[in-house]
């Protein structure tokens, strides 16, 4: 499943070439997990704004050129399986291709074999549909405005395990299973520990340790777009670059002690029993 830093890497990679260009056609494939909420011939002659990402969504900007009121944008989720992209030839759209934008930069092409994703019509983020699909998104792990003071509030008020409450995306969104799993490795923080047991300082420790997995992801994500469809939905880079995720049994990099698998939640966490105290 594309996580944030495959989306953040899918963003940086279109933006440019995307911002000023000027829809042709669109076509549509069999349906996604919500209409579109708009037609085709509403949306060619606009140009494209800059790209945008909010948690693990897209925001197409498409303000109106002469009609005042109708300005809006698409909001696109890759859901499970999706993938975007813009080349000038690519043929015929195929059984998983789903949303065909023609624009004058080429054609942004939505492939998604599970149809999990989404593209959808708003009039702005700050305007339903987007802004009731965003409303229960945490901070963004890179925002200044989330302080480690703030992280560690958060975390004061809960009882729950702290990789849930990561993996729940109140706190701060894009630490999904393999970097909640990786980031409380990096923190030293065993994932089993109650939110309100954890102090000021661990809870700075955390929020650095996300913010570095998650910047190291998607610089390795940068070199690896290809492989997004992987079943883990983790870049191919970064798999090779994990502590803990995946390596059950294996002996874990810091001290040697074998790294143990969990289930919480039906998800599978990933830490060494020694590195990481509660
Ligand atoms: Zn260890």
């Amino acid at each position: 499943m594309p996580e944030l830093p495959e989306v953040e890497v899918t963003r940086a990679g279109l933006a440019d070439r995307l911002a000023g260009a000027e829809v042709l056609s669109l076509r549509l494939g069999k349906p996604l997990r919500w209409p579109l909420g708009t037609t085709p011939e509403a949306l060619a002659g606009r140009r494209l704004g800059l790209l945008a990402r909010r948690g693990k969504y897209l925001w197409l900007p498409l303000p109106a050129q002469a009609a005042p009121g109708a300005d809006g944008g698409l909001l696109m989720h890759l859901g499970m399986s999706g993938s975007l992209n813009l080349a000038d030839n690519v043929g015929e759209p195929g059984p998983h291709d789903h949303f065909d934008l023609a624009t004058s930069r080429g054609l942004l092409r939505l492939t998604d074999p599970r149809r999990f994703g989404a593209v959808v019509w708003s009039p702005s983020l700050a305007d339903d549909p987007a802004a009731k699909l965003l409303a229960r998104l945490g901070p963004e792990p890179f925002d200044p405005a989330l302080t480690p003071e703030g992280f560690h509030a958060g975390l004061h008020g809960r009882r729950t395990p702290v990789k849930l409450a990561l993996l729940s995306g109140d706190l701060v969104v894009g630490a999904g299973n393999i970097y909640a799993s990786e980031a409380l490795f990096r923190a030293g923080i065993d994932p089993r520990t109650r939110c309100d047991r954890i102090s000021r300082p661990r809870a700075a420790r955390l929020l650095a340790a996300v913010r570095e997995t998650l910047a190291q992801a998607i610089s390795l994500g940068g070199s690896t777009l290809r492989d997004f469809r992987d079943a883990h939905g983790m870049s191919g880079a970064f798999q090779h670059a994990a502590f803990v995720y995946g390596r059950e049994g294996e002996a874990c990099q810091r001290c040697g002690a074998t790294v143990r698998r969990i289930v919480q939640a039906q998800r599978a966490t990933y830490f060494c029993p020694a590195c990481q105290r509660r």
